[in-house]
């Protein structure tokens, strides 16, 4: 008897998602002490002061199961969503914003469903569809020379749409591209999806991109209007919490409702429950990361630009960068140099990289080791 047989169906051929290596990993592997990380989307400034301050309190509570209700983190959440109108039984926590993405999944979906969600987008879409038993329907992204290469081809979807289908993934902006939506594309859009099926749209880059671009939409204020809708938010990204594992649904209540009963009680835990009400509150942080990811992004962008390279829009904290060649060879050397960076040839991009904004030191660095490296892309 083989175990694999007894694993579910979607289960069975499943390959795991795979992390970008860490500065430990590379210290190990290849020797080198002073290793930067550009390779996961995380915020380069650490975490808040606040934050540290509230986490080293909440130690003392160690003993004592985390508030499963996570009532004082609702009431912020919902304080920061009051112009929207919600409501704070419209918000499920999640251990980061991907077990919402789970969670939707295991509510809604079931073997013999159909998911849509566009080529090259987050790799978690295909990896939960494939688990939940549903067929996935990937859509072809817009082509490179359209205004938004690589971008949600939303007419698409639309046309992909059959009677099996349950559940639709959009993420704005997307990763590992970088790019996004405005607000008249998707509004049209979600106007035309049937009420039968679910949308999930993936907001984790939500106040980079609000800062970026001034046609970004605030979905969250149409939830009110689209009871299929559910907007995924995530402390991983902008607040810096990566760690801590905090992620939040917005919904009507009734799919509200329908997560919880699947939740596991205390998928929050109390340090985190702690360090995003911190977040929250510590508006200068806030501030600071968005004005330190504006500054690298264009950093970034200007050399690209001197070296002739060329690099997909982002409204992220991240930009990919196409060097028209096989990345992998350009992603070795910039390893040997202790910068990492994520490939792309599992998202079926391979000849670029998805470069995270980094600190100034660690952006310039990340320049000169490509300028330097600039014979293997021909430039
Ligand atoms: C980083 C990221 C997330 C956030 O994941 P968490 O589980 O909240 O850390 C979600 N969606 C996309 C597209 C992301 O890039």
């Amino acid at each position: 008897m083989s175990l694999i047989e007894l694993a579910n169906v979607g289960i069975q051929k499943l390959q795991p998602y795979v992390p970008g290596k860490s500065e430990a990993d590379i210290q190990r592997e290849l020797g080198l002490t002073e290793v930067i990380k550009l390779a996961s989307n995380e915020n380069p400034l650490g975490p808040s002061e606040k934050v540290k301050q509230a986490v080293t309190s909440a130690l003392s509570d160690a003993h004592r199961y985390p508030d499963g209700a996570a009532v004082l983190l609702r009431d912020q959440v919902a304080a920061l969503h009051q112009k929207e109108s919600i409501k704070a039984e419209q918000i499920t926590f999640g251990n980061g914003s991907s077990e919402i993405l789970d969670l939707a999944l295991r509510v809604f979906v079931g073997e013999g469903d159909e998911v849509i969600f566009s080529d090259h987008a987050f790799a978690l879409y295909p990896l939960l569809t494939q688990a939940s038993g549903a067929t996935a329907r990937p859509i072809p992204a817009l082509p490179v020379e359209s205004p938004m290469p690589y971008g949600h081809d939303l007419a698409g979807f639309l046309s992909a749409i059959t009677k099996k289908t349950r559940l639709i993934f959009i993420a704005n902006p997307n990763n590992p591209t970088g790019t996004w939506l405005n607000k008249d594309a998707l509004y049209k859009f979600i106007q035309q999806v049937p009420e039968n099926i679910i949308i999930v749209l993936d907001e984790a880059y939500y106040d980079y991109a609000t800062s970026l671009e001034n046609d970004y939409p605030n979905a969250s204020a149409w939830l009110n209007e689209f009871p299929n809708l559910i907007v995924t938010r995530t402390f991983s990204k902008a607040y810096g919490l990566a760690s801590f594992r905090v992620g939040y649904g917005l919904s009507s209540i009734e799919i509200a409702d329908l997560m919880n009963r699947i939740r596991p009680p205390f998928n929050v835990n109390a340090y985190g429950q702690a360090a995003a009400i911190a977040a929250l509150a510590d508006s200068d942080y806030m501030q600071k990361s968005i004005e330190q990811n504006k500054r690298g992004l264009q950093a970034l962008q200007v050399a690209c630009n001197k070296l002739g390279l060329s690099y997909l829009p982002s409204a992220a904290n991240f930009i990919t960068i196409d060097f028209g060649v096989d990345a992998e060879k350009i992603n070795n050397a910039l390893l040997l140099d202790g910068v990492i960076v994520r490939s792309n040839a599992g998202y079926n991009l391979p000849t670029t990289l998805r470069v995270s904004i980094g600190t100034d030191t660690e952006n310039q660095r990340f320049i000169d080791a490509i300028t330097q490296h600039r014979t293997l892309f021909g430039k």
